[in-house]
């Protein structure tokens, strides 16, 4: 009966670093037919580094800045800057930072001896009616055309630096898309927080159906329901604290294995080690499972 045969099927992703929990996963699993992604961490193996720099300012103040008040934040991008401004011995530990506000998919608010600054994307910018020169634009522009993010800091009014931010694709995502169709997805989709030209860039250079950048948490769930609305079976794979609404609200949640405990708390599959040949092998499992009990 279908028990038994669920239990090997799952026996069998183990195996091969795949968790499923409970044979009903696998049922459900074998009938979705929509796989939605997020971008860093999951597409991308979320080993962010900086790759190029614009300074506007004197003495490299805007990166020196920037990276006391990154210091406090674990978001991918900071981490970069923390990395690179240490690597060229930017002496950030002298600026004291007194307080520093997380600004909901826009960057980071703070003061830094004394003085108020900005810290993230051209939205965050546009809020509060800092305006970037021709050149700042044009540089943000090149920089994200190539796939990479960007991290912008102002301060005095005005633009002071633009950090570009590269992550590398994970190894073998387009071929992994492609089988994937080839066993019964129809649609693929990216969902970020990122920058819609750094999205299509990467987007491009996958093969992913579509892409919506420029979202909050909350506005990927709304993407997950409206592909549900549509008719479609959703799976949501990703790996940060931020996705876990819409981890939960697929039909099925895939969890990245590096991600955080909330992630793999949160759904019902989980790659243990982050690879697409799990993914691959894991909804291939689920379709010959589901067979064999029928
Ligand atoms: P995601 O994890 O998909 O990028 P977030 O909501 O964490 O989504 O961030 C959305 C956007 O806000 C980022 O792409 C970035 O442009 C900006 N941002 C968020 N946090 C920071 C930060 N600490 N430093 C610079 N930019 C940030
Ligand atoms: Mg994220």
């Amino acid at each position: 009966g279908a028990p038994v045969s669920n239990v090997a099927g799952i026996g069998n992703g183990a195996k091969n670093g795949v968790l499923i929990k409970g044979g009903e996963v696998m049922n459900t699993f074998a009938n979705v037919d929509t796989l939605v992604f997020d971008k860093t961490g999951t597409l991308t193996e979320g080993k962010t580094a900086v790759t190029q720099l614009k300074d506007y300012s004197k003495n490299q103040l805007g990166l020196t800045i920037a990276a006391a008040i990154e210091k406090q934040s674990d978001h991918p991008l900071a981490q970069a800057v923390v990395k690179f401004s240490a690597d060229h011995k930017i002496g950030f530990d002298k600026v004291e930072v007194t307080d520093a506000d997380t600004i909901k998919g826009r960057g980071v608010k703070a003061t830094a001896d004394g003085q108020s600054v900005l810290i993230g994307n051209l939205r965050l910018m546009n809020d509060e009616e800092i305006a970037l020169t021709d050149q700042q634009k044009s540089d943000l522009e090149a920089i994200q055309s190539q796939g990479s993010s960007t991290v912008i800091v102002a301060f005095d009014g005005r633009v002071q630096t633009i950090l570009g931010i590269s992550d590398v694709i994970r190894q073998g995502v387009k071929e992994s898309l492609a089988t994937l169709k080839s066993l019964g997805i129809k649609k693929t989709v990216m969902l970020t927080g990122d920058n819609l030209q750094t999205a299509d860039a990467v987007a491009d250079q996958i093969g992913i159906d579509e892409v919506h950048a420029e979202l909050l948490p909350e506005q990927k769930v709304e993407y997950v329901k409206k592909y549900q609305e549509q008719g479609h079976k959703v799976a949501f794979v990703g790996d940060g604290i931020n996705d876990s609404p819409s981890l939960v609200t697929a039909d099925i949640g895939i969890a990245m294995g590096s991600g955080t405990d909330v992630a793999v708390e949160t759904s019902d599959v989980v790659l243990m080690s982050s690879g697409f040949n799990e993914l691959i092998h894991a909804y291939g499992l689920s379709k010959k499972t589901v067979m064999n009990t029928k």
